[in-house]
């Protein structure tokens, strides 16, 4: 087994060995428990993964992302995605990455979008604001009215800079103050972002908000939109930092025992389509980071598929998404419920894992 199959429970490992599954995954096995099918929803997201570079390598990436990643999406790909958007009009435009303002195609894709009547998202990383090639980023963002995304996964420096690298924090709060003065979390929607620092669930979403609003605006005068809870999954470089710490099975028995029924509406695979760097199409960007694609055989494209004809494709799903159902749930658009059953972690001021 390579790297990525090892990761997986059977079920899916053999889904992507291209053999015939020997049983259910742990996953699905808890849907049946509850009764439960995942299927998709009316279309309503197109999110764009650009490609891995990213000016970051943060500890817990799921992408595995990092300045010296060379796969980005070209031009040609780029026009046809377009296109796609032009035609389809889906509501939502979201983009992400690696940094997804280091691609050539970043301001199309905005432009495109915003020409579609989507309401586009950045996800931005907040540092990269701070990198001289991109100082431009606010006033760009505040003049197409996009949606600011950014990652902060606590209010204090120390925790941030372990997850993120040393000078992370100072970046954010800079970066942070020219969004506000562009008119980001008064007048535009700034979403930021939280996820655990180690191997337990996001405390509520809703009480992190208020610590959240309260310590920014009282040690930097930083007021924001929302805030969302994201929970980690069992990939890339935290599924690595699981292992080597030890807790792999821990953090998985977590996120089984804390399965949340109620999650499964609102998980974002029923009304998300993701897209590779390439155009292949997924169902989540979590997926997409497992190479596993919606058509096992051969890759579908997004210009292969429009949203009707998507929507009796089943869901690929693995023992991953025990991490979107755990708790309150957990999406790219945060919790899916007001709260769930199961333990949650230590407030956002915990020192971190390691
Ligand atoms: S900023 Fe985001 S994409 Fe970049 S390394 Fe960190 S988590 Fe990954
Ligand atoms: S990991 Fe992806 S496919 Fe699995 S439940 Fe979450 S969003 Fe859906």
């Amino acid at each position: 087994m390579d790297a990525v199959t090892d990761l997986l429970e059977p079920a899916s490992a053999a889904t992507l060995t291209g053999r015939k599954p020997r049983r259910r995954n742990r996953f699905e096995l808890k849907l049946d428990e509850h009764g439960l099918e995942l299927t998709r929803s009316r279309f309503e997201v197109l999110q764009i993964n650009v490609g891995r570079k990213c000016n970051q390598t943060c500890r817990h990436c799921h992408v595995d992302a990092g300045p010296t990643r060379k796969e980005m999406m070209d031009e040609p790909t780029a026009r046809k995605v377009g296109a796609w958007i032009l035609r389809h009009r889906p509501k939502v435009v979201d983009i992400t990455g690696g940094a997804p303002e280091l691609s050539d195609h970043f301001r199309y894709f905005v432009e495109t979008g915003r020409k579609a009547g989507a309401h586009v998202i950045d996800r931005n990383n907040l540092t990269i604001i701070e990198t001289r090639p991109y100082a431009w980023l606010p006033e760009y963002l505040a003049g197409h009215e996009v949606e600011v995304v950014a990652s902060l996964p606590c209010y204090l420096e120390d925790n941030v800079n372990a997850q993120r690298g040393d000078g992370v924090f100072a970046k954010s709060i800079a970066a942070l103050r020219k969004l506000s003065a562009a008119g980001y979390g008064t007048r535009l929607p700034l979403t930021l972002v939280y996820n655990p620092l180690g191997p337990y669930l996001p405390p509520d979403q809703d009480a992190l908000e208020r610590d959240y609003k309260r310590e920014l605006k009282s040690r930097y005068g930083i007021v924001f939109t929302r805030l969302i809870a994201i929970t980690n999954l069992p990939l890339a470089r935290f599924a690595q930092d699981l292992q080597e710490q030890g807790k792999w099975d821990e953090y998985l028995d977590l996120l089984a025992n804390s399965f949340n029924p109620a999650t499964v509406e609102g998980l974002m695979c029923r009304n998300t389509l993701n897209i590779g760097w390439r155009g292949e199409v997924f169902d989540c960007d979590f997926n997409q980071m497992l190479f596993m694609q919606l058509r096992k055989e051969k890759p579908l494209f997004l210009w292969d598929v429009t949203p009707d004809s998507m929507a009796d494709l089943p869901i690929r799903t693995g023992f991953h998404c025990l991490g979107c159902t755990a708790g309150a749930g957990s999406s790219c658009a945060g919790a899916l419920t007001a709260s769930g059953p199961g333990p949650t972690g230590p407030p956002a001021a915990t020192p971190g894992f390691p």
